[in-house]
């Protein structure tokens, strides 16, 4: 492949063929910002992760391409398998090519099912996008108490948040304004589902803008998760990654 423009389109063409992004096995090699393939490959993720991301995973190659083009999608892949980053770069960014700012407020919501899978988020998110200068919070209860997110949350362009202490502020929080939130990502469905949460989620997906691009990962397609894929996708790409054993 020929080195690649950065911001150019990706995903289906006109005619119906898929781009030459389908297919890509490094991250260098997709359509993002020069920011985050630097911060991929730097000597302070390397620090922060313990990793250093040069080869895309099977979901992270398999759903990247649909992801940055604005697709809704639908994934299923095992733990381990590197779905952190196959929503924290289309999140990313479609929030650098918006131009996002401090003044724009919230800007993507990412539910996960316990405090302790969110702060791992937290990390990633913060080693990859700290470049660009977007804020992030984690709203997850316990620790920090509700006041002081409450004060916060307004400024924050990325909620990292558990579904009920999310539902807390849509329904306590003077002038929280998740209306101009661009990008949804559930991870983890499966488990957010088994722990009881189908209700809060429901009134979450209410109450959020409906013109939007939602994520959807689970390690299992339970009828649950497929209620909940209706509920909130909009004619996704379905991916489904499984090792060859
Ligand atoms: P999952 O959410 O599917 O359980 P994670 O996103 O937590 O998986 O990733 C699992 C581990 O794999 C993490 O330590 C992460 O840093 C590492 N990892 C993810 N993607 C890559 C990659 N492309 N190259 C190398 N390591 C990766
Ligand atoms: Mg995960």
């Amino acid at each position: 492949l020929p080195p690649l423009p950065n911001n150019s389109p990706v995903g289906r063409l006109a005619d119906g063929t898929f781009s030459r992004y389908a297919g890509v096995a490094r991250f260098e090699q997709l359509p993002i910002s020069k920011n985050i393939k630097k911060a991929l490959i730097s000597k302070k993720t390397q620090d922060e992760l313990r990793s250093k991301f040069v080869s895309m995973t099977d979901i992270q190659r398999a759903s990247l391409p649909h992801a940055l083009c604005g697709r809704d999608v639908l994934g299923a892949a095992k733990t381990g398998s590197g779905k952190t980053l196959a929503f924290i770069i289309p999140v990313l960014e479609k929030l650098y090519r918006k131009r996002w700012g401090p003044e724009d407020g919230v800007g993507s919501i990412i539910i996960s099912p316990t405090w302790e899978l969110a702060g791992q988020i937290f990390a990633v998110l913060k080693a990859i996008g700290c470049i660009h200068g977007f804020s992030a919070g984690l709203l997850i209860g316990g620790r920090q108490g509700v006041a002081t997110e409450k004060e916060c949350v307004n400024k924050l362009n990325v909620l990292i948040c558990t579904p009920g202490r999310l539902l807390q502020h849509m329904d306590e929080t003077p002038n929280f304004d998740c209306s101009k939130m661009q990008v949804l990502v559930l991870d983890e469905a499966d488990r957010i589902l088994d722990s009881g949460f189908k209700k809060e989620l429901n009134a979450i997906i209410s109450q959020l803008p409906k013109r939007r691009q939602t994520m959807l990962f689970s390690a299992t397609q339970t009828k649950s998760v497929q209620d909940l894929a209706r509920l909130s996708l909009k004619d996704p790409e379905y991916i489904s990654v499984h090792e060859e054993s």
